[in-house]
């Protein structure tokens, strides 16, 4: 007799059925404890943090426990080892139950995996290697054995450098052991909660002009002296990051704290350029989890809910059909793009990493939209989560560096010129 099937709709499932993706067993235990831990911690806490608008530390916390601050930081240093595809399907996996938990987690773990598994794919000469491999066992030691949590605050007034089109105005001066480094971030997700700032910005001597060729990514230890944590936070979404505004005056950074060798930040932006698709696994976890609402709050099932089932009506029946198509759209194009992650991807799979993005950060608003124009006021009221997956659902598509409109510009402009093609 065939073994029964898992029912891979139903709410609880795996958002990727490891059979249908060719998941390895490896991964699908991974990508299951992010999924359990998400269902059992995170869900049931996300509307306090929303509401507060603080910082979700105990979630922090308790995925230091289960090892999933390490995800990405390999077996030998005592983490869990996931690859880039693992590491983002188990990301949707949280975003599914906390957008502002996992769109933070996503900030700490870049941390580990560019230092990681990017930098092995990028050329170094031997000595740097050997430099570099040093450096980020600190790292890799601090977060899993101490739990040591590490923001990603790239982004500075203007746009144009997190976009990637100038040089980082915070800038760190070289002096003997390490950087002065003076600038401001702005949105820095983890502000006041993360140990370590992970900045990027531009190494500079005296005299010397800026370049984006020697952009560092430094750790900058949260109570460095000249570190200011300012300004309020009250946004409309994704409330739970808490992404205040960074100061740094004058703060010494030590050498060590170099998370990448000078020059190899450039080189991951141009030749790893999916690196930057990592911000897309919360919204597609949100996207699911708007379609798991409507679908149980049709059927009747959402405790606290009106008790009248609404399946029988056609037109939520065909409302369930569209947002249905959309996100296999959606969830298929994605994988696609996360399977091609690598250093140097054809031109083709840019391009498809650029589509993936929009795509991603405009459905999981589309989708949420229409659940709640299905499912009708009371799944409007806060005590479901669907109007705060909406509102997390719409801060995707203004997201640095691959904004929905950056996106369609470079779509649009580097599939009608050729590398290097003017039309002088
Ligand atoms: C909830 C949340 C959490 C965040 N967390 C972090 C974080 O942890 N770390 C971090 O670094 N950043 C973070 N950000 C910041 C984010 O990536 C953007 O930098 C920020 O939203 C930019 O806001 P802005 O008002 O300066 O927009 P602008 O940069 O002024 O952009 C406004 C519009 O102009 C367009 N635009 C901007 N630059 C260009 C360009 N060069 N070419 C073409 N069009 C352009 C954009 O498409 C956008 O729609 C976060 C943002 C949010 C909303």
């Amino acid at each position: 007799m065939p073994a029964p099937q898992t029912d891979t709709r139903d709410g609880d499932a795996p958002m990727f059925d490891p059979d249908a993706f060719r998941l390895t067993p490896e991964q699908a235990d991974l990508i299951s404890l992010a999924r359990r831990f998400g269902q059992r911690v995170l869900a049931p806490r996300a509307a306090r943090y929303d509401r507060e608008a603080t910082f979700p530390i105990e979630n922090f916390r308790d995925m230091h426990g289960e090892g999933l601050l390490s995800i990405c930081v390999p077996k030998a240093d005592g983490g869990l080892g996931a690859d880039y595809q693992t590491y983002c399907l188990a990301a949707a996996e949280l975003g599914r139950y906390c957008g502002a938990t996992a769109l933070s987690w996503n900030m700490h773990v870049a941390s580990t995996l560019w230092p990681g598994v990017l930098a092995d794919e990028l050329p170094m000469n031997a000595e740097d290697r050997a430099l570099h491999e040093k450096r980020r066992r600190l790292h890799y030691h601090r977060i899993v054995t101490d739990g040591a949590l590490y923001a990603q605050p790239f982004s500075e007034e203007g746009g144009a450098a997190a976009a990637g089109s100038v040089a980082f105005g915070t800038e760190a001066r070289p002096v003997d052991g390490g950087f002065i480094v003076n600038g401001k971030k702005i949105f820095a997700s983890l502000s006041g909660s993360a140990d370590y700032y992970g900045i990027l910005c531009t190494a500079r001597a005296e005299g010397e002009s800026a370049s984006r060729r020697n952009t560092l990514f430094l750790a900058i230890p949260a109570k460095a002296q000249g570190v200011e944590v300012t300004g309020d936070w009250d946004p409309l979404g994704m409330r739970g990051t808490v992404s205040r505004t960074l100061l740094f005056k004058d703060v010494f950074v030590p050498a060590d704290e170099m998370l990448m060798p000078r020059g190899v930040y450039f080189q991951a932006a141009t030749r790893w350029p999916h690196m930057f698709l990592t911000l897309t696994p919360t919204y597609v976890g949100l996207a699911q989890a708007a379609f798991d609402f409507t679908v149980a709050y049709l059927r009747g099932e959402v405790p606290g809910a009106p008790p009248v089932k609404r399946r029988s009506f056609p037109p939520k029946q065909f409302a369930v059909a569209s947002m249905s198509v959309t996100l296999e759209q959606t969830k298929t194009l994605w994988f696609q793009a996360i399977s091609e992650a690598r250093a140097n991807p054809t031109r083709e799979q840019v391009l498809r990493a650029y589509a993936a993005q929009h795509t991603v950060m405009e459905n999981a608003n589309a989708i949420a939209t229409t659940a709640i124009r299905t499912c009708g006021g009371h799944a409007m009221l806060k005590r479901f989560p669907l109007e705060r997956i909406y509102r997390d659902s719409r801060c995707g598509a203004v997201m640095l560096p691959w904004t929905a409109e950056i996106c369609l510009e470079r779509i649009g402009r580097e599939t009608l010129y050729k590398p290097g093609e003017t039309d002088d």
